[in-house]
């Protein structure tokens, strides 16, 4: 089958900070591979936890190679100098800039099978990056949580600690080679003090 005769799609896997993410995006690009799909993985260059920017990573050790980029035009590059791919992956997504929204959206249209996994919800649990708008022109969403690491139900947050402490609202989205750390926390545990208590209104 020729590339233009395959069904293109869109599908995204989204979810909090070790919701198992990337274990899902290895996992579709093994299968890939196993039906002899020619496969181009890709990871925002912002992202180099444990095995660093050549490689997917999951928190359990798998890993996977995959090409570092900075813009999301540069996918449409690497995937032309390459005939035939079949499956375009990426990993860490909501780093990536706005154009990926056309970039997915050319490739599907171009009968590629376009597989975006990202955090779909800052640290603020507000949209993160393009992916809402992912998850909205996607064919099929898959959206995953973790464990609550303080009472053990499913957890749907990203708990930003800075120095052990949560960290405040105005805080950056993107903090690069920051001393922070997250966990993944349900509703009820996520804790985010605001800039001045007193502006905010409550129910
Ligand atoms: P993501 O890409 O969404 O950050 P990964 O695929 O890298 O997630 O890692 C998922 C793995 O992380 C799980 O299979 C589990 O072994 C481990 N893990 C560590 N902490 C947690 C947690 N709080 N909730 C769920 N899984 C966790
Ligand atoms: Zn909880």
């Amino acid at each position: 089958m020729t590339t233009s005769q395959r069904p293109g799609r869109i599908e995204i896997v989204a979810g909090v900070m070790f919701s198992g993410k990337s274990e899902e995006l290895i996992r579709r690009v093994r299968r890939a591979i196993i039906a002899r799909t020619p496969v181009k993985v890709f990871k925002s260059h912002l992202d180099a936890r444990y095995v660093g920017l050549q490689h997917v990573s999951s928190h359990t050790g798998l890993s996977f190679s995959a090409q570092p980029i900075d813009r999301s035009e540069e996918i449409l590059r690497h995937v032309a100098d390459t005939p035939g791919v079949g499956v375009v992956a990426v990993d860490e997504t909501q780093f990536l800039d706005a154009g990926i929204v056309e970039v997915a959206t050319h490739l599907a249209e171009h009968g590629v099978r376009v597989i975006l996994a990202g955090t779909d919800t800052d640290f603020r649990g507000e949209p993160f990056g393009m992916m809402g708008h992912l998850m909205a022109i996607a064919e099929d969403v898959t959206k995953l949580q973790a464990i609550c690491v303080l009472c053990g139900d499913l957890a749907c947050r990203n708990q930003r600690l800075v120095a052990g402490q949560p960290a405040r609202w105005d805080m950056p989205v993107v903090m690069v080679g920051g001393s922070e750390t997250y966990e993944a926390r349900c509703r009820r545990c996520f804790q985010m003090p605001r800039l001045n208590e007193d502006q905010v209104p409550l129910l």
